[in-house]
């Protein structure tokens, strides 16, 4: 009788206190859909553990790992070497084994960014970007490395927002200004793309963005990074208006997408993606 082989080779992420990621089942769906004898492990590590975390997954051969609040900005300490952009915005949300140097990277950012460019290229686009955390960081400096024209941050307070337009200006080639959010807030005439990168509308589908609705055009694309629900009140009044909007599933689907694509080289079907994750959070 032939004896199975159990072996499977690990990835996972360090998180503090997630439970039912979904990015687990996100992944390991796309692992069954390519017959990948792969294992995606979601492990709690607290603050002073993740040196150990690090080491552990180094011991073990895990092939790489993901990285969530609060463990972004500390990892790099236990990396080897940081990808262009996670090196510009000082957070890594993504480790990658490449014969035992572990490399961080950010797939926040570009995971937008993959499912921006299925709708428009930002190459030389005017951006207004809401929100000013660590979505919109990700965001705005994977925009400008893209080539944006320009990118006007507005924010409710002008003390988290400064820090990231003086980060763009001094690091990448993309001027950004900051707009403290005026309510409600017009969106400049010119404007190719918006993105909501807040938290506003997150567990709450009704919940508006305090903007000028009529100001949006049918000509600008419009984008939320909010999962749950994905249809946010603020993509409906872009919809009313007419314009091209994507929701936040593209992001974390495409996030998985490159993920997958760093630790095992295959280029994941993002559609057994998405169905997994429209099973938890609604399409
Ligand atoms: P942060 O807490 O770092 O930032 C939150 C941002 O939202 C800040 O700019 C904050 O403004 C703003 N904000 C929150 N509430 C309000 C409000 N009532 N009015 C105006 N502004 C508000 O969060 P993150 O950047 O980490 O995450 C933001 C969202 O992005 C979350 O909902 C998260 O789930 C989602 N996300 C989605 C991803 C995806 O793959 N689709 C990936 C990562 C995140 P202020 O600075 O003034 O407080």
């Amino acid at each position: 009788m032939a004896v199975r082989d159990f072996r499977s080779e690990l990835v996972g992420s360090f998180s503090e206190g997630s439970n039912g990621n979904p990015t687990v089942a996100m992944i390991e769906a796309a692992f069954r859909h390519h017959g990948l004898n792969w294992r995606y492990i979601n492990c709690e590590v607290p603050p002073a553990g993740l040196a150990d975390a690090v080491k552990g997954a180094r011991a073990m051969g895990w092939r790489g790992f993901n990285l969530s609040i609060p463990h972004k900005v500390a990892v790099i300490a236990h990396l080897d070497k940081l990808g262009e952009s996670a090196a510009i915005m000082g957070a890594v949300n993504c480790a990658v084994n490449r014969e035992g140097v572990l490399i961080g990277e950010n797939t926040d950012g570009k995971g937008f960014l993959k499912s921006l460019l299925e709708v428009v290229d930002p190459r030389g686009k005017s951006i207004v970007m809401f929100g000013a955390g660590g979505a919109a960081r990700a965001i705005g400096v994977e925009l400008a490395l893209a080539g944006a024209k320009d990118i006007t941050i507005v924010n409710r307070s002008a003390e988290r927002a400064q820090p990231l337009v003086k980060l763009l200006n001094e690091k990448t080639k993309t001027p950004a200004e900051l707009v403290v959010w005026p309510r409600p807030y017009r969106i400049p005439d010119g404007t190719d793309i918006v993105v909501n990168a807040t938290s506003i509308g997150l567990g709450n589908g009704n919940q508006p963005l305090d903007i000028d609705v009529t100001s949006l055009k049918p000509q600008m694309v419009v984008a939320d990074v909010i999962v749950d629900p994905p249809d946010t009140r603020f993509l409906r009044d872009a919809k009313s208006q007419g314009c091209t909007t994507i929701d936040g599933l593209g992001m974390l689907i495409n996030q998985g997408v490159i993920g997958v694509k760093y630790w095992t080289g295959i280029d994941a079907d993002p559609a057994a993606m998405r169905a997994e994750l429209e099973a938890i959070f609604g399409g």
